[in-house]
């Protein structure tokens, strides 16, 4: 069942917005795409801010082959990426890409998020590879992240940012969401430079209580380790042993 085009534009406006806010883009960053029909989706237009979107900059666009079936404003460069993305899994519901901070740092520095943190951050978004760099807006970019479909919910664009995709209209921003929360929480660890990390057995168990679809290749780190069940420490005594 997909959404009218009415609610389809209300959800990227929406989106736009809720990206824009929680500084996920800047300047005209990113873009929205939300699926309409089997072979149609809503997308915003290049060179807008994604908190400035309205119903009359949207464009509808044929997913087979790429022609523009409604909207004045001239599609963004990324949008043979996002329509790879619903051509490899007819499932897929709404794609969302972004130029936030903690993501983009993992994509410039060429590391993947796999760190099993909390339960959201291992069963919502899951493992986030980065994929290598190719140009913005290129067909080798456009190509580049059709093998991560299947087994990814979020992709990091080598030296560039995330893009996320989703089973439901909401799907792909809430798995945004959560992994750049979870960038965030891993480079904070990294800090402190103290991680107690959730383990194989209290994932596997966290994946089959919530009924969690995550592939092998999107799984984060499985870990033999019980140190969370250890009594923790005090901060206070944790931060004289780190400045000794
Ligand atoms: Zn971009």
């Amino acid at each position: 069942m997909y959404p009218s085009y009415k609610e389809a534009k209300d959800l990227i406006i929406d989106i736009g917005r809720k990206m824009h806010e929680g500084r996920f883009v800047s300047a005209n960053d990113g873009n929205i795409t939300v699926r309409c029909g089997d072979d149609e989706v809503w997308a915003t237009p290049t060179g807008v801010n994604k908190g400035d979107l309205t119903e009359d900059k949207l464009i509808r666009v044929r997913i087979s082959d790429s022609k523009v079936l409604e909207g004045t404003w001239k599609p963004t460069s990324e949008l043979e990426m996002h329509l790879n993305v619903y051509r490899t899994d007819n499932e897929i519901m709404s794609t969302v890409h972004a130029h936030s901070l903690y993501l983009s740092t993992l994509a410039c520095s060429g590391i993947e998020l796999d760190l099993p943190t909390t339960p959201a951050a291992c069963a919502i978004s899951g493992r986030v590879p980065v994929i290598p760099y190719c140009c913005s807006g290129s067909k080798e970019l456009a190509q580049s992240v059709i093998p991560y479909v299947k087994d990814y919910h979020v992709v990091n664009l080598g030296n560039h940012g995330p893009l996320a995709w989703g089973k439901n209209p909401h799907e792909a921003w809430f798995r945004l969401e959560d992994a750049e929360a979870s960038a965030h929480l891993a480079i904070l660890l990294m800090q402190i430079g103290r991680v107690r990390p959730l383990n194989k057995a209290q994932l596997e168990t966290l994946f089959s209580f919530h009924n969690v679809p995550m592939t092998p290749a999107g799984t984060v780190q499985l870990i033999d380790s019980n140190a969370n069940q250890e009594p923790s420490i005090s901060f206070t005594e944790y931060f004289k042993q780190i400045i000794q």
